[in-house]
């Protein structure tokens, strides 16, 4: 893969990525916030470690995620608001999972001074029965937090974490019923996200069905381009 260009000092790149549950974003957000040097926000991540310390807020939002509905926005902004307002996003930030829905992204227009017109906007698009399989072949490692996919990245032993051993789970969030309600509730609430930035923002389509590198050349080209 070639290099990227060294980015301007000073420059603040603001990446958001849209898409369902399942797209890809939040590898491809992770490796993008990596080779850009800015912190990648992921609020599912942050969701867990709230509900992990059991905080105020994770004690709040718990009932939602065990029933894989979405966080109520005061509450999702309000995380992202403190997150964004420390120092290592100065330089930007690459969102994942967030926004969800129109007043979030009002919320961050809010919170960041205003207009979206110079941030990257990808739309992730694959198709539902790659979502669905995807999804439902996840398991994780509760003792070091590792991932596995039944398919795409087996353990090597059945059920078992390469690192440490311990017995893989699925998270409750992934079983197939949550899964299709998340889905449906992603149709019913994005969509209108979708539409509000086609008009604000730098609006890229992203076909998430093809292999990662691919992907990923194609969020470096984009974001060297528009920043
Ligand atoms: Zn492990």
């Amino acid at each position: 893969m070639a290099a990227a260009e060294p980015r301007a000092p000073g420059a603040a790149v603001r990446v958001i990525f849209l898409g369902p549950p399942g797209a890809g974003k939040g590898t491809q957000a992770a490796r993008l916030a990596a080779h850009l040097g800015v912190p990648k926000i992921g609020t599912g991540e942050m969701l867990r470690a709230a509900i992990a310390r059991k905080t105020p807020l994770g004690q709040q939002v718990h009932p939602f995620v065990e029933a894989g509905s979405l966080v109520p926005d005061p509450l999702l902004v309000a995380l992202v608001r403190e997150r964004i307002a420390e120092p290592d996003c100065g330089r930007g930030f690459v969102l994942d999972g967030f926004p969800r829905t129109l007043p979030q992204a009002r919320g961050l227009e809010e919170m960041t001074g205003g207009d979206p017109h110079a941030w990257v906007v990808f739309d992730f698009e694959v198709p539902r029965p790659v979502l669905m399989l995807r999804l439902s072949g996840r398991r994780w490692c509760p003792s070091c937090q590792a991932t596995f996919h039944l398919v795409n990245d087996p353990p090597k032993r059945d059920g078992l974490c390469d690192a440490c051993g311990a017995g893989l789970l699925q998270r409750e969030d992934d079983r197939e019923s949550v899964v299709a309600h998340r889905l449906q509730e992603y149709d019913e609430r994005t969509f209108p996200l979708i539409e509000y930035y086609r008009t604000r923002a730098q609006m890229v389509p992203v076909d998430g069905n093809r292999p990662m590198d691919v992907v990923f050349r194609g969020l470096l080209e984009a974001v060297e381009v528009r920043a």
